[in-house]
């Protein structure tokens, strides 16, 4: 089965026909959020990228099994096994058991990307939900030879394991250099190598995630669940694993090489990386604190943002940009793909409208066409976009009476959109009238402010009740003034 479809495969550095190794069939595996806070916008990005890619393989025709996880234990702060572990420190922040803290921010991830109209997974397997496959794949490991215990905590043994296979064949770092520039960190004394990683952490008396091991009681170290997991659902060997770029260098690397020590295995024929969303060039990250929550953008509620955009917006703004460049944000970014995505949709609702004559002066034909062959280089979504509204040009031209379309022109723009706006971009048409109200609210708050500060109190008063009397009420606090619907 030959779609024509080509994408960037980090493994080679290169872009590769896409030749599933069981078609019609694609298994994609994709490491999903650590459930420990809220998903910031970043986050987001990458599981809206892999939501185009999900359904730009559906679309063309391949049954795809999509797993995408939730780790929810085992993550601690550092990625070289140390600080502490990311749910107990929240729970105890919160004062809330681990596992409520996983069931509170696992909610919230859901949430937040039906906001943004992506499909869910086939499967989504839980860390917790997986401990036997992940302690007997650390067994299989060390039989294979390529892990050792030591006091309780199992590590990997990258020194050995990379005597066999190239540990860095992911990003082509050199294993000199490596060496030479990692600190020393978690299980220092316990570890033969400096590059070993944990496959298993003894749990300490104040743990409070712990399972029972053959290595006595503990949790699973964070790499070796994707491996599991994965191996699990789609086998040892399957079509596409993906992330985030920032996983690639650790994350990424220790799964394949888990994966290999188990199996003699490559698990994944395409690696497949999403780059990063940033705020003033530097990458939003929680860890960072330079992050916010799609909600604060929604309302506009974060001291970068000048107002709220809708999610449909800040969908369209991140298609706009490949998922392998770095994606800026901005207010005034946004602001022009509020415009482009109400031109879209506008030009969609025209479609209805649209008479119909005998000759066509438009082809939709050829914009069909682009789009496909964008989509099959590599998702670039961007090029799909810079096409829409070539057919967006039609649309109202045909509108103004300065152009003519035929039925069957029309009925393959209407194709047109419904397959790429719709169902590959998964945009939908949104009822703003919530966000403009917002929007006239807070100019009018500010009129009535000023008015006051004059000792206007006829105006801010005419202001208050005229509110009140359409069933809007005004609040004065402190902070500032609020207004909520009776
Ligand atoms: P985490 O919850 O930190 O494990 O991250 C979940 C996913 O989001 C991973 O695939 C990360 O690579 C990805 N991610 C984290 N920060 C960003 C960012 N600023 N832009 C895009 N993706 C990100
Ligand atoms: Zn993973």
């Amino acid at each position: 089965m030959d779609t024509g479809l080509q994408l960037y495969n980090t493994l080679t550095r290169k872009k590769e026909i896409f030749e599933p190794l069981n078609a019609p069939h694609v298994g994609m595996y994709v490491c999903g959020p650590t459930v420990y806070s809220d998903v910031h916008l970043g986050n987001c990005r990458t599981f809206i990228s892999f939501d185009l890619i999900f359904r730009y393989l559906t679309y063309s025709g391949y049954k795809v099994r999509y797993v995408r996880n939730i780790t929810d234990a085992g993550h601690l702060e550092g990625d070289r096994d140390e600080g502490d572990d990311k749910f107990a420190k929240r729970a105890k922040l919160e004062q809330l058991e681990p596992m409520e803290i996983v069931q509170k921010y696992t909610l919230g991830f859901h949430d937040v990307l039906r906001m943004f109209n992506t499909l869910p997974p086939s499967i989504e397997p839980t860390a917790t939900g997986h401990i036997i496959e992940q302690i007997e794949m650390i067994k299989e490991i060390i039989s294979n030879g390529y892990a050792y215990e030591a006091n309780g905590t199992v590590y990997f043994d990258v020194e050995k394991y990379s005597k066999e296979y190239n540990y860095t064949i992911l990003t082509n770092r050199n294993m000199e250099d490596m060496l030479a520039n990692t600190r020393e960190l978690g299980g220092q004394d316990e570890k033969r190598g400096r590059l070993d990683f944990a496959l298993w952490i003894k749990a300490k008396p104040e743990t409070l995630m712990r399972w029972a091991s053959p290595w006595g009681e503990g949790f699973p170290g964070w790499h070796i669940e994707c491996s599991a997991m994965s191996a699990k659902y789609l086998g040892e060997e399957f079509d596409i694993h993906g992330g985030g770029m920032d996983l690639a260098a650790t994350h990424h690397t220790n799964e394949i090489a888990q994966s290999e020590a188990c199996s003699h295995k490559q698990p994944a024929k395409y690696w497949m990386h999403t780059n990063m969303l940033t705020v003033n060039g530097t990458r939003m990250s929680k860890t960072l604190g330079n992050g916010f929550l799609p909600e604060e953008l929604f309302k506009g509620d974060h001291v970068l943002l000048e107002k709220g955009f809708s999610p449909m917006t800040v969908k369209f703004f991140m298609l706009q940009a490949h998922y392998r460049s770095t994606l800026d944000f901005s207010n005034e970014a946004l602001d022009a793909s509020e415009k482009g995505f109400k031109r879209l949709m506008n030009a969609i609702s025209l479609m209805d409208k649209l008479s119909v004559s005998e000759n066509s002066d438009f082809e939709v034909g050829p914009i069909m066409d682009n789009c496909v062959k964008a989509m099959n280089d590599d998702f670039n979504s961007p090029v799909v976009i810079a096409e829409l509204f070539e057919a967006v040009r039609m649309i109202n031209t045909v509108y103004d009476g300065k152009g003519t379309i035929s039925a069957a022109e029309l009925d393959k723009l209407k194709k047109l959109m419904k397959d790429f706006v719709f169902d590959i971009f998964g945009l939908k048409a949104e009822d703003t009238s919530n966000l403009e109200l917002n929007s006239v609210l807070d100019m009018v708050i500010e009129l009535r402010k000023t008015a006051k500060e004059n000792k206007d109190y006829a105006t801010s008063d005419k202001i208050r009740l005229g509110l009140q009397s359409m069933g809007i009420q005004l609040k004065d606090s402190k902070e500032g003034t609020t207004w909520n619907k009776a």
